[in-house]
């Protein structure tokens, strides 16, 4: 595929949250290269008050004026029903789903008020899921689906005043993982991005001049490999932004194994604490089979 021109000619790609920011980027370029696009958005500000149908009609209207196919769609990801409905009722299909609608409500733990947790996890959690849920059977059934969720590096290491957005934005590794585990036999992958981009999430916290090296357009690529047909990539996490891309994954130190006649006391685990976390010879576990081999292979040592 290399140098070739990716296109989804005749491909239905939902894209929540695509008002603004990267799922506007996301949503223009899919319709550039063919795709039939649900332009998703609630249309309200970056804390989740309100709504309008503004944002997602300007895309549409961008989109159409440059010769695409899109329609908008207003609902709230949590209503994902609805969403998956507007991409078979216009176009017939739903082939990728991208997952990327999103808000913050910033604020330390100790002044965090339940109605700040509560919202965070119905648009990330809740609404991820909805989406996700409503176009499986879609996807199932003609034996094919992409979907991205989109993580944080607020969710892969914690941020100051971000402990709602860090849970919600974890979730959605594990939600990933599953799903990529269980859409493979019907050629559903899945996988997480974890970016970081200009836009009015970030823009009060990043200067001018590091928001324009971080366009959402440079995220943009790494998406468009992912939800390709030619992609064989699932269950990934992925950093991305400012045009650098890597992946993520799991480490796992050396570690120490009690024994029976270590009496399984603190004190025998305290003796073993420097290989506990011990990196110099890491291992990458891909799932619990991984700890089960781990263990019986220890259990031989002398
Ligand atoms: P953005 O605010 O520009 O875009 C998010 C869009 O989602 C908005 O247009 C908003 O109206 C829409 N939206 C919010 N709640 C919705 C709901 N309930 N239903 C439908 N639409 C809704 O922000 P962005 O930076 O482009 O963020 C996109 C995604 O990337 C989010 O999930 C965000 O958490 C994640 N993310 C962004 C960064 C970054 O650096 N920009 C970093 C990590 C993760």
């Amino acid at each position: 595929m290399a140098g070739e021109q990716l296109r989804y000619d005749g491909q239905t790609v939902v894209v929540t949250g695509a008002g603004g920011g990267l799922g506007k980027a996301y949503a223009v370029f899919f319709a550039s290269r063919g795709a039939n696009v649900v332009v998703n958005d609630l249309g309200g500000s970056f804390n989740g008050v309100g709504g309008s149908s503004s944002m997602a009609d300007q895309v549409v209207k961008e989109i159409t004026q440059a010769g695409g196919k899109a329609v908008a769609n207003y609902d709230d990801v949590v209503n994902g029903e609805s969403i998956i409905k507007t991409a078979i009722d216009n176009f017939g299909r739903i082939d990728i789903l991208i997952n990327n609608a999103g808000i913050l409500r910033d604020i330390s733990f100790k002044n965090m008020k339940d109605q700040d947790w509560d919202l965070i996890m119905k648009v990330h959690v809740i609404g991820a899921y909805k989406c996700a849920r409503a176009a499986w059977p879609h996807m199932r059934k003609q034996k094919y689906g992409r979907v991205i969720n989109t993580s944080s590096a607020a969710g892969l290491f914690g941020n100051f005043g971000q402990c709602n957005y860090s849970a919600a934005k974890l979730s959605q590794v594990g939600f990933t993982e599953t799903l990529a585990k269980e859409g493979r036999k019907y050629n559903i992958l899945c996988n997480v991005i974890a970016p970081i981009a200009g836009s009015r999430l970030t823009a009060t916290v990043m200067p001018p001049e590091v928001l324009e090296v971080l366009k959402p357009d440079y995220v943009v690529p790494l998406v468009a490999v992912l939800v390709h047909p030619s992609n064989d990539e699932s269950g990934a996490i992925f950093e991305v932004g400012g045009g650098h891309v890597a992946k993520m994954r799991w480490e796992r130190a050396k570690g120490a194994l009690l024994r029976a006649d270590d009496s399984f006391t603190p004190g025998a685990l305290l003796k073993k604490w420097d290989n506990v976390s011990d990196f110099s010879e890491p291992s990458h576990p891909e799932g619990p089979a991984n700890f089960m081999e781990l263990l019986e292979d220890a259990q031989k040592l002398p």
